[in-house]
């Protein structure tokens, strides 16, 4: 694999937000383990099965259903191109699963982004979330509407809201995050990759100080 960016951040914080840019804008494949399994409980799979019990009470799916299935997609042809991971690594275990396979491509983890955002912030950016059936783009009623009411700009897709954004949930997973998510963040900082850009300005604004971070860290983009 070429090039391996992550990004990290609470839910809400604008991660698939900006990796859909990113993918689009440095050449990567946007990997988003969230999407993953809506894709598989859509379709009603044994993975999607094993997911949905812990996707609707926002927690987290076990380490092992959870690498397996991106270490699978990661093994595809299109991710030799390079990465953009979004929602994944999201414990300690996941990060290290992720290194022994790079480790054994000769390769690593080139940019470990943490995308920061107030608490009351990501609770008014998920109540608000409308995201693309079609194409996952993530739009928010008030901060990024589409141009036309529940129609996605890139694809023409319905949107819909999330049953896991409602506010108990998405309080819960917040919760998560902070428990059993924040770790990782220490784990790229200590192998010196981890940058962190504030994640509370606006869409536009984030995307230009990525792009910056990128630029600098990034040697093969
Ligand atoms: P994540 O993938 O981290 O859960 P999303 O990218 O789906 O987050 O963004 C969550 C919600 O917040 C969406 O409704 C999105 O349109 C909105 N959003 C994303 N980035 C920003 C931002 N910088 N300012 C305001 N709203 C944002
Ligand atoms: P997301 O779309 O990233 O907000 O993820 C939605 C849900 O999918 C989460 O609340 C988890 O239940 C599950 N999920 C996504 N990514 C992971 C992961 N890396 N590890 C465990 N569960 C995950």
């Amino acid at each position: 694999m070429l090039t391996c960016v992550i990004l990290i951040g609470a839910p809400g914080a604008g991660k698939g937000t900006q990796a859909l840019t990113m993918a689009q804008t440095a050449n990567l494949v946007h990997v988003a383990s969230g999407d993953m399994f809506r894709e598989a409980m859509g379709k009603r799979t044994l993975r999607g099965l094993q997911a949905k019990v812990y996707v609707d009470r926002g927690e987290l799916v076990p380490d092992n259903v959870t690498v397996a299935m991106v270490l699978d997609r990661l093994s595809q042809k299109d991710a030799e191109q390079g990465v953009v991971l979004d929602g994944f690594p999201r414990t300690v275990a996941q990060a290290e699963a992720l290194d022994r396979v790079l480790d054994a491509e000769g390769t690593k983890v080139d940019l470990a982004l943490n995308l920061s955002v107030p608490g009351d912030e990501l609770l008014r950016r998920l109540s608000g979330r409308w995201l693309c059936r079609q194409c996952q783009a993530s739009y928010h009623e008030v901060f990024n509407p589409s141009a036309q009411p529940g129609k996605c700009d890139r694809c023409g897709g319905d949107l819909y809201q999330r049953d896991d954004d409602r506010v108990e949930t998405a309080r819960h997973r917040l919760e998560v995050y902070f428990e059993q998510t924040t770790p990782v963040i220490e784990y790229y900082r200590r192998r010196g990759v981890l940058d962190e850009v504030d994640g509370s300005k606006d869409i536009s604004e984030v995307g230009a100080a990525i792009r910056q971070v990128v630029k600098r860290r990034v040697v093969s983009i």
